[in-house]
Parts: C-alpha cells; structure tokens; sequence
C-alpha cells in the first residue's frame, strides 16, 4: 500500500479528556463539563464514526468523579477506548485542591515522591476500574510531565501504553524541566533512567507511543492537532511520517487535542462556534484523507498486539 517496505499504517487520536477549561487554562468556575456531556457523544464521537475512527478518551479525575459525566461516558456508542490522565494535584495521597474551580495544574508527576506518584496513579486506576468495571491500559500525563518511574508504576498497575512524550519539545518547569527533545518518533519501550531513550534490550512491558511530530529547523515543532496545524500542514506531517519511517513495517500516528477544544471558550483554542467547525473540518479533511490511503484506524492500548508485542485484553 505504503511506499518501500511500509505495510501497515496505524492512526490513533488520543484525547485529553476533562473538565471544561477557561482560556487561560484554569479550570471553568463553577466546574463544568460540557465537552463530556454535550462534545464527546454530540460532536466529537458522531464524526469519528463517520469515518471508521477510533478515539482514545484518556480521562481525569474530575471527569470520573462527575456522576453526569460517567453517565454520558457509559451511554457512549459506537467504538472508542477509555485510558486515564493524570493531574496530580486533584488526586490523593497529597492532593492539593478539593474545590477544583478556577484552578490551574503546573504540577509535573514525575517530580513526586515515587511512591506518592505510584500512590496517585494507583487511586486514578482503581477509579477507572469502580467506574468501568476493567482495567484501563493507556495513559498520558498531564502537562506530559511523566519520567521513567510513571513507566515503572503503570507497568506495576498493567497498563499497556504511555503517550506522554511530545518529541522535539522541552517543557520547562522550576522543579526541573522534562526533555523529550531527542526522544524517538515511533512506539519504543523507554529505557528505566530516561523516558525519551529507548530501552537497549527492548524489554518492559509499557510501550510509549509519541505523539506526532514534525521537527522544524530552529523553530519548534509542527503538531499532528488540529487548531495547532490546519489540514494541509496534518498531511505534511503524515506525508514526512512516512517517508521518515519507510522502512518501518508498521509506521503508528498519534493525533492528539484536548475533548475541551471542542466547546467555545472551553480552552485557550476555539473560542467561537465557527472555530469549533473549523477546528473539526480540519480534522475530518485529514481523517478522510487517512481513510482513502488505507491508513487503519485503532484503539492505543491495541497497538502493542498489532506491533507483534503482547496481546491486549479487556476492554
Ligand atoms: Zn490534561
């Protein structure tokens, strides 16, 4: 299908998915939670289905702790999966805010206690699994503040994939920045000191899964997001993928955006109804475009079974 060796092309949209936001990122006061009640089943999901896609709801505590929200989440049709994310400071051991209105969340997980971290994910799970009733098996942290013990812990909670690294960007933060600057476009398993090196041996049972990029010279990287990047330059990221990886079997995309961006004013992004429909053309031009390359469609924690990995169960 693909050019040179490549046979198969995996697409994966992997959505943080949480309370609506305001547009300077802190979160809507009073709290709301439109883009679950009203973006996911209303306008993201009808869209996806339209072209055979498959979202990667990752989900937060606020959103889980929102009985409308797991009720929206549960009555959601058609195929997409559920993972987790993680915001810190709204989970115990040591959380921060139980009043979450208005609210912004700098904190980086992988500055905690390792044990505090491993503590914060393990309550993110076991809520996840009260609310679904399986284990979920993909992840991303917020702000992509994870380091190599966020793999140790997910791997001890059976987790299948991380997506928190964001290649070719550094995030800074006074407790120390996270690096992902040299850090491999294509699903690798991290090595156990740094999360953007690849394991020499290849073992561990957690695969990271980047989100795509388009490094640029001497100016930060392209994103494959809508809103961030318009249609055509989607597929230019898509079209450099692929030539890049061509000797690659499986080359593996990773779309990623916020389920916030999909209401006005929910986020620093769409501001307007007209912007919504822009933001959500844009990403249909692209998804239809996959469509007709034969680009595949797939949940993320599946992709380490469809790389030959380890099968995937649940869920
Ligand atoms: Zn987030």
């Amino acid at each position: 299908m693909m050019r040179d060796r490549t046979e198969r092309v995996l697409f994966l949209i992997t959505i943080d998915t949480e309370c609506d936001h305001d547009p300077d990122w802190r979160r809507s006061s009073p709290l709301t939670f439109h883009s679950i009640t009203d973006g996911l089943p209303n306008r993201l999901q009808p869209a996806f289905e339209s072209v055979g896609a498959i979202p990667t709801y990752l989900l937060t505590v606020e959103v889980m702790e929102d009985p409308a929200s797991v009720a929206a989440l549960r009555a959601l049709e058609g195929s997409y999966e559920f993972g987790t994310h993680l915001h810190a400071a709204f989970v115990e051991p040591s959380k921060k805010h139980y009043d979450y209105a208005g609210i912004a969340s700098p904190d980086f997980q992988c500055h905690l206690p390792p044990e505090i971290e491993h503590a914060k994910l393990a309550n993110l799970t076991a809520l996840f699994e009260q609310r679904f009733g399986y284990a979920p098996g993909s992840f991303r942290a917020g702000r992509y503040g994870a380091g190599p013990k966020t793999i140790e812990s997910l791997a001890r909670l059976g987790y299948l994939v991380d997506t928190s690294v964001t290649p070719y960007l550094r995030w800074p933060h006074p407790d120390g920045a996270v690096d992902y600057r040299r850090a491999p476009e294509q699903p690798y398993v991290p090595c156990t000191s740094d999360l953007a090196r690849p394991a020499t041996d290849g073992v561990g049972s957690v695969l990271e899964i980047p989100v795509t990029m388009q490094p640029r010279w001497l100016r930060a990287p392209r994103w494959l997001r809508p809103w961030f990047s318009s249609a055509d330059q989607m597929r230019s990221i898509i079209g450099y993928q692929l030539r890049r990886h061509a000797r690659q079997r499986t080359v593996v995309l990773n779309m990623m955006f916020h389920s916030m961006e999909v209401i006005p004013k929910a986020s620093p992004y769409p501001q307007s109804e007209d912007d919504v429909r822009r933001f959500i053309d844009d990403m249909m031009q692209v998804l239809r475009w996959c469509r007709e390359l034969g680009i595949e469609f797939a949940r993320t924690r599946d992709v380490p079974a469809l790389l030959g990995r380890r099968p995937s169960t649940s869920g």
